[in-house]
């Protein structure tokens, strides 16, 4: 039997109280993104059709900081960004700063197929989506009570600070699966952090860095301090570190995020899949929600 095989995480970085409170919560929204991706794939569905339906479930899940319960940057607007990779074929798709999108991944994905381009920011990217007929919502749909509290306490912060902009960040999304044909793809979206400037791109709608696909290496999605992600070139390290350096999955995955970036100062975590199914799950923040499941074995949901 092929195998097939799913992971989902929702943001790594600092622990708090609300995360703590919503543990069974956080767990179970994990878990239905897990469920609904294995779905497509339990029913044959391609590896890109996978992690985009486990990125939808938790774009429309408030506690988590993609699509609805997006992070409110310092002007008090949301700016979303999202990423999607095929290994097969090594097409992507990428929005940034894109608003009222209700799920966008799956504009990243109307933009890797049916687009001649990559990357599209902006009201490029809306003009994009009206023709796709990506389906919009109002920007009070997206603003969730947590999000506006986090937005609040983060913005006395910096004001008692003398500053205006942030960098901390909770709960991104993303997924990386394996089909029954053997082909991997990653896919990660993302509300950006909470009080970020405007027109802030993290690293999570950038191919290489939040997002990567290659059958022959490896599938990733990253997730933590966008700025640091970048500096390691995050996804695609992992990739490289697989085919130059020869390293099982696991090892390039906890290579990049406890020996490379050791010290850097920076959360990161990522989660990674390769095409006999291999999972890797590294972090070096006090969390990063995260989950699996294979035809072979049960898999688990974690947070800590
Ligand atoms: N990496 C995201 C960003 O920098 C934040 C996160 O992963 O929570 O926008």
């Amino acid at each position: 039997m092929a195998k097939i095989a799913i992971a989902v995480h929702g943001g790594a970085g600092p622990d708090s109280e609300f995360i703590q409170q919503n543990q069974e919560a956080y767990k179970q929204g994990i878990q239905q993104a897990v469920d609904a991706g294995y779905a497509v794939l339990e029913k044959g569905g391609t590896a890109v059709e996978a992690v985009e339906a486990a990125v939808n479930i938790l774009e429309n899940n408030p506690l988590f900081n993609a699509g609805r319960g997006s992070a409110i940057n310092a002007l008090g607007d949301i700016e979303m960004c999202a990423s999607i990779m095929n290994g097969k074929t090594a097409e992507s798709g990428a929005v940034a700063i894109v608003r009222e999108i209700k799920n966008p991944v799956t504009l990243a994905k109307h933009v890797m197929i049916d687009s001649q381009h990559i990357y599209l920011g902006d009201s490029g990217a809306l003009m994009f989506a009206e023709g796709a007929g990506t389906p919009k919502e109002p920007t009070a749909y997206f603003v969730t009570d947590h999000a506006y509290e986090q937005y609040e306490q983060k913005k006395q912060e910096l004001e008692e600070q003398g500053e205006r902009f942030n960098n901390s960040m909770h709960g991104t999304v993303g997924a990386v699966a394996l089909d029954k044909d053997g082909n991997i793809a990653a896919a990660t979206s993302t509300g950006g952090t909470e009080c970020n400037a405007p027109g802030r791109i993290g690293d999570s709608s950038m191919i290489g860095v939040g997002t990567y696909a290659d059958n022959e290496t490896c599938a990733v999605s990253a997730t933590g301090d966008g700025e640091f992600n970048i500096r390691y070139v995050a996804a695609f390290h992992v990739a490289a570190l697989v085919e130059y350096k020869g390293l099982p999955l696991k090892d390039a995955a906890n290579y990049l995020i406890h020996t490379k970036a050791k010290g850097s100062g920076g959360d990161m975590g990522l989660i990674a899949i390769n095409k006999e199914g291999d999972i890797a799950m590294a972090f070096n923040s006090e969390r990063m929600h995260r989950g699996w499941k294979s035809n072979s074995e049960e898999g688990s949901v974690e947070i800590y």
